[in-house]
């Protein structure tokens, strides 16, 4: 799961980034509004998480102008805690949820991934398939009363091939969704990834498409 923050901010912006790479989850940091679009045109993201208050151009015109673009990718914002009126406004131009500052990092990371589960209309935490129950905030795999324990990457690859049933993904996709802007990507990464989710849950669990990428297929129910 691909987050975009946009924080001015460096404390904040630090504390969120730590607290989220922690959770799991691949952070790109955009310092203000011209490097969101930037990075919003380039990169497909699961979420942005945005401050209102971002010099040049504000956090509401952000706003606007992802949804201006028919761009649906859910937008947590934050907001001072009393500031009504940027709520309201920020829910006409199309936000999905607030937290207000100062705010619990543990709650912000159970409001981004709310967002994220209703954004790929998923009800629960955690995600069935083919007599397995992955928990993506736990990192683990239950198949029976076997419990296997997985790389905070590991099952980010699962989750996106999971969300994306019967289609392959390529490698440079996997890639996007799961290093962010200033991480080193060794070449091989995805397939040292699949190799250990093999290794793990089963040989035939992903199958590789040559010369185009990844896929787990729809169960044969
Ligand atoms: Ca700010």
């Amino acid at each position: 799961m691909r987050v975009l923050l946009v924080e001015d901010d460096r404390l904040i912006g630090s504390g969120v980034e730590d607290g989220l790479t922690e959770a799991g989850m691949t952070v790109d940091w955009a310092y203000d509004g011209k490097q969101a679009q930037l990075a919003m045109t380039t990169t497909p993201y699961d979420l942005v998480i945005l401050d209102l208050g971002l010099p040049h151009i504000s956090g509401t015109e952000l706003l606007d102008w992802i949804r201006r673009r028919n761009d649906h990718t859910p937008v947590l914002v934050m907001t001072a805690r009393d500031a009504v009126a940027d709520r309201v406004s920020g829910l006409s131009a199309g936000a999905d949820d607030y937290v207000g500052k100062p705010f619990d990092l543990t709650e912000l990371i159970a409001r981004c991934r709310a967002l994220v589960r209703r954004s790929q209309g998923r009800s629960t935490d955690t995600i069935e398939y083919d007599g397995m129950i992955i928990d993506p905030d736990r990192l683990t795999v239950m198949r029976g009363s076997e419990r296997i324990g997985l790389t905070a990457r590991e099952c980010a690859l699962l989750v996106e091939l999971l969300g994306s049933q019967g289609r392959p993904l390529s490698r440079a996709r996997l890639q996007d969704s799961l290093y962010g802007w200033n991480e080193e990507i060794e070449s091989n990464a995805i397939e040292v990834h699949v190799s250990n989710l093999r290794k793990k849950l089963g040989s035939r669990l992903i199958r590789t498409i040559r010369g185009i990428g990844y896929v787990i297929e729809v169960p044969v129910q």
